[in-house]
């Protein structure tokens, strides 16, 4: 089944966590410049069925399983990733949330909804306190033009990931395919875990490279947070990756009048520098969460 609109619509999980920041990014003319009547966030399943492509946000993903679930969302959730197979980003406890297999889960369970054939950590790179940003690794060529586009041939250029209470993705299938690593240890800046203290998996020694994102099909993973730099180049990298499974084309907020298109220059993705105000008010949104 594809939505009445001819035009892709993007839909944000707003149940908790850092979606009001993907919005953002998604219509913001400083990032992508996406049509707002493009992207809506969801809460319920009548929105849920006005959507082409989903994403899922950081945040914490016990309470996104457990608010979906009382809100009557989770099968919803689940039919959309795994039967309908529909495009779905999941970012840090979104990628948690699409994993298959979650080590250092909630006690008791939690709720998944699955879909990607992998096992994550839910908190691979520690706790909060050990929260780092660190230039990430991309597959090859082709993945450095569709996420850094016109900088991409600067050898130095990178996108910066925020990592906080990060998962990483430890094993997948053959389905899978690695896209974004991260090689923390391998950086002089002091602020990033010893993953030999934090990690708890033995298998990662701490210098080797560690899987934060990846796709699958209609699924993308990554473990950071790229709403939270002011580089919109993996929330472009989804929205054509989706346009191009719907088949329905992006509508730009500077196409629907005459108007915005004066102010287009100013739309482009600018260098990979943190939105540190923006940044820290998701890390002290966080420490709220994880004190509830
Ligand atoms: N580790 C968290 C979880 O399990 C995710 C943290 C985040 O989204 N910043 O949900």
């Amino acid at each position: 089944m594809t939505t009445l609109s001819p035009h892709l619509i993007i839909g944000v999980l707003s149940l908790q966590g850092g979606f009001a920041e993907h919005v953002s990014h998604f219509v913001s003319p400083s990032r992508l410049g996406l049509s707002s009547s493009s992207v809506i966030e969801v809460r319920t399943p009548d929105e849920l069925a006005l959507c082409d492509a989903l994403v899922l946000p950081g945040g914490e993903s016990t309470a996104i399983g457990l608010i979906a679930a009382r809100q009557g969302m989770l099968e919803p959730l689940r039919d959309w990733v795994n039967v309908k197979k529909k495009p779905t980003w999941g970012t840090c406890a979104g990628l948690v949330m699409l994993s298959d297999k979650a080590e250092g889960a909630k006690e008791g369970g939690q709720a998944l909804l699955g879909g990607m054939d992998c096992k994550v950590h839910r908190n691979f790179f520690g706790s909060q306190m050990a929260s780092f940003e660190a230039p990430l690794v991309l597959k090859d060529e082709a993945v450095r033009k569709s996420v850094l586009g016109s900088r991409a041939g600067d050898a130095s250029a990178a996108f910066t990931g925020v990592f906080i209470r990060a998962p990483a993705i430890l094993e997948y299938g053959n389905d899978v395919e690695p896209l974004v690593w991260v090689a923390p240890r391998l950086l002089s800046d002091a602020n990033v875990p010893d993953l030999s203290v934090t990690s708890p998996s033995s298998r990662q020694s701490s210098s080797e490279p560690v899987l934060v994102g990846a796709r699958s099909k209609h699924l993308f993973v990554t473990a950071f947070h790229p709403e939270l730099t002011s580089d919109c180049g993996f929330h472009r990298f989804f929205a054509e990756t989706a346009s191009l499974k719907t088949g329905k084309k992006l509508l730009f907020a500077r196409d629907e009048s005459s108007t915005s298109t004066s102010s287009r220059q100013e739309r482009l993705p600018g260098a990979p520098q943190l939105d540190a105000e923006i940044r820290d008010k998701v890390v002290s949104g966080v420490q709220t969460w994880m004190k509830q």
